[in-house]
């Protein structure tokens, strides 16, 4: 795991000497119930982790409830399944497509991975390292990189810049790596969540 220091720096984190008493508190950006699955697992062993639900890419509000109705539902299930007082917090950040469109302007018509795609990761992971910034986070990551279908170098180059210029560390992992993404689906089932059959926007809808 690296992890983005205040000056830019990536280093490999030790915990060792916190973990049994106060954990580093993460701010994880997450896109839907399904992809934090595995990912809140995963962290949980290290972080006290918040959820931030940004999404304004999910441009049709119907499905928008939806994931957010399934990212609660996870969340609950897990905190009553675990029973313990560190439970997973969660924050719903403002739900304003509006911001999505006037970003991906002129690239409606590009394909799924390209500048409409990046663009949205920043979009998403700004809005993450400033909330992690105002909140006192210690630092601050992204479920999108559980999906293989997701441009993980541009998730990492994305998320160490906005990290830096937030003073926000940045917490760089593949998480579809290991059994990730196949944890996810697991965990999915398991929790009987709603899996959407594609990524979020208006132009990702029918998208092979
Ligand atoms: S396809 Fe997905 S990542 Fe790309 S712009 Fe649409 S919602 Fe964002």
């Amino acid at each position: 795991m690296v992890t983005e220091t205040l000056s830019g720096e990536c280093v490999s984190p030790q915990f060792d000497y916190c973990t049994e008493i106060i954990k580093p508190r993460i701010l994880l950006h997450s896109c839907c119930g399904p992809c934090s699955t595995a990912v809140v697992e995963y962290l949980a062993l290290s972080y006290s982790v918040t959820v931030y639900f940004y999404n304004p890419n999910i441009t049709d509000p119907y499905e928008y409830g939806r994931r957010l109705e399934g990212q609660k539902k996870f969340i609950d299930g897990y905190n009553r399944k675990i029973n313990r007082i560190e439970t997973i917090g969660f924050v719903e950040g403002k739900y304003e497509p509006e911001c999505f469109y006037y970003e991906a302007i002129g690239l409606e018509n590009e394909a799924e991975g390209g500048e409409r795609c990046r663009r949205c990761f920043r979009m998403r992971l700004e809005s993450t390292a400033a909330a992690a910034k105002l909140g006192g986070y210690d630092c601050f990551a992204t479920t999108l990189s559980v999906s293989p279908h997701k441009n993980y170098g541009a998730i990492r180059e994305i998320g160490c810049d906005v990290g830096a210029r937030y003073a926000a560390g940045f917490v760089d992992q593949n998480f579809s790596r290991n059994g990730g993404y196949a944890r996810s689906v697991e965990l999915s089932k398991e929790y009987s969540l709603y899996r959407q059959n594609y990524c979020g926007c208006e132009f990702s809808k029918g998208a092979k």
